[in-house]
């Protein structure tokens, strides 16, 4: 397999201007496997400008109908190259290929459908008040900062770019140091598939690196970032500056509340995956399970059997469910927790160990009486912990769930259909589901309440926030 190893500029790899160069390591084995360059600052500058060139030029003002074509075509190619994508994902964040798969076709599912929404999105007239011809238009903006995270590095990269594009803007995409390889893929594949040259940039390089002079570049228009609420305080810090539009897909600690009257059996079958899958490596992992009290102990007790039984190894086994963590640092953060849980006494139910010698793996956890003011109840752990507690009454739940800073995603379970809807409109979060799991789907808006961030991706929604609102009045 190739490893790109260049930065993606104007439609072509090339060395960094710096020639650093970064070194990857396969998270199931431990070895290095690749070295990829890492831009600096004048490389930053460069693709920015050529962006905004390549904007002005031509992509700005392009038919519709040509954007949509292009934005298909990408669709197609990433379509063929969907196992190749998969793979060079598995090899350097260890996701389990069939996850790596799915994730992969989403991303070009993503593509296509904005390129159908290119020809969907639109304005309004408006019937003012003193008469004449009153429409909206929906701008692009000039050349918007993708950054994104290395736990879904493919489809957030997608989900960003393919908007972006969609709407006329030109995109500088920058991937986490762990995640390149599918970023310089989707950059070339684009390029392959008829994108115009400097219309997608990619660059690799360290966020504490060129994260600043990406950020506060002048001719960026738009930031549009996920990842940690400690970078995302920061970027809208920088972005203040200049009044740059941002939006923000940070972290999350959201609930799974299970009530008795539910088909709860099923609810603890399927809910260890809603916290373990990606390894816990997820914003919208169910890390707080709430349990009605008649029915907690039977439903720890299959959670803790279904937990038992998910399969945790070597990513390329089409049966692995979890892969290992992403690094050696995201495994010794998370054991942290497990260390502070210990010291104050949290019942593990399971897990804790490492099942491999080789490889940053970690057995999925259950964490019973934990602390309500403990740092493994309160805080984002992003790896495959879960806490469960009971709880007595509806207002209750809905006042626990609430009290987290965050509100990303979550899941109600309850046969009573009215119970659902009420809940689901008195919880504080951007994504909800009741009776399943999926928080994501590349037709509905996806994105957070209070510290889990603002904007929103996917959905038309996505589209707004890569445009202007412009209305233009007609005297009659
Ligand atoms: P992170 O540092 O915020 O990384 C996200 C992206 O931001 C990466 O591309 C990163 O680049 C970049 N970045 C870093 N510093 C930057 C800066 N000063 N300016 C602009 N961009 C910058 O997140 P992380 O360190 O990988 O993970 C830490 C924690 O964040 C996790 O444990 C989890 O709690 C949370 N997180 C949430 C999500 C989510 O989906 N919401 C995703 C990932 C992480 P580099 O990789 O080069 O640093
Ligand atoms: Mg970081």
């Amino acid at each position: 397999m190739t490893v790109p190893d260049l930065i993606f500029m104007d439609g072509s790899f090339r060395p960094s201007s710096s020639g650093h160069r970064a070194k990857l390591i396969n998270p199931a084995t431990e070895q290095p496997f690749a070295e990829v360059a890492a831009a600096d600052v004048s490389d930053v500058n460069a693709a920015v400008e050529s962006a905004q060139r390549a904007w002005e030029a031509g992509w700005r003002d392009l038919t519709p109908g040509r954007r949509t074509e292009i934005l298909f075509n990408v669709a197609g190619k990433l379509r063929e190259h969907v196992e190749e994508i998969a793979q060079l994902e598995m090899l350097h964040v260890g996701k389990p290929i069939s996850d790596a798969r799915d994730e992969c076709a989403l991303g070009a599912r993503v593509f296509e459908y904005y390129a159908g929404a290119v020809t969907k999105f639109c304005g309004q007239t408006i019937p003012v008040a003193r008469g004449g011809f009153d429409f909206t238009l929906r701008q692009p903006m000039g050349v918007v900062a993708a950054i994104v995270p290395w736990n879904f590095p493919f489809p957030i990269a997608c989900w960003k770019v393919a908007p972006a594009l969609a709407a006329g803007n030109c995109a500088v995409l920058k991937p986490a140091s762990l995640s390149p390889l599918t970023a310089l893929k989707l950059g070339e594949l684009a390029h392959a598939a008829g994108l115009p040259p400097g219309v997608l940039q990619v660059l690799p390089g360290s966020g504490s690196a060129i994260g600043d002079a990406l950020v506060t570049h002048p001719l960026i228009r738009k930031i549009s970032f996920t990842g940690s609420t400690e970078n995302g305080r920061r970027i809208m810090e920088l972005a203040s500056r200049d009044l740059k539009r941002i939006s923000l897909e940070l972290g999350g600690k959201s609930p799974n509340v299970v009530f008795a009257d539910a088909d709860w059996q099923r609810a603890a079958e399927l809910s260890p995956m809603s916290v373990f899958a990606n390894t816990g490596q997820d914003c919208c992992a169910r890390s707080r399970v709430f349990v009605e009290r008649s029915i907690y102990g039977p439903f720890v007790e299959k959670f803790v059997a279904a937990t038992g039984k998910l399969v945790v190894g070597d990513p390329a086994k089409a049966e692995t469910q979890l892969g290992p963590l992403v690094s050696a640092g995201q495994r010794a953060r998370v054991e942290a927790f497990l260390a502070d849980a210990r010291k104050r006494g949290s019942r593990f139910a399971c897990g804790a160990g490492r099942p491999h010698t080789k490889g940053y793996y970690l057995e999925p956890t259950v964490l019973l009486d934990v602390g309500k003011d403990d740092r493994c109840w309160r805080e984002e752990i992003f790896g495959p912990v879960v806490c469960v507690t009971p709880f007595d009454e509806e207002a209750q739940v809905i006042r626990e769930v609430n009290a987290s800073p965050y509100g990303l995603s979550g899941s109600i379970w309850t046969n009573d259909l009215r119970r659902g809807l009420r809940v689901a409109r008195q919880i504080e979060s951007g994504v909800l589901s009741v009776n399943s799991h999926s928080s994501v789907h590349a037709e509905a808006p996806f994105g957070g309440f209070k510290q889990s961030g603002m904007g929103r991706d996917l959905g038309m929604a996505a589209m707004d926030g890569y445009t202007e609102l412009k209305n233009v009045y007609v005297e009659e």
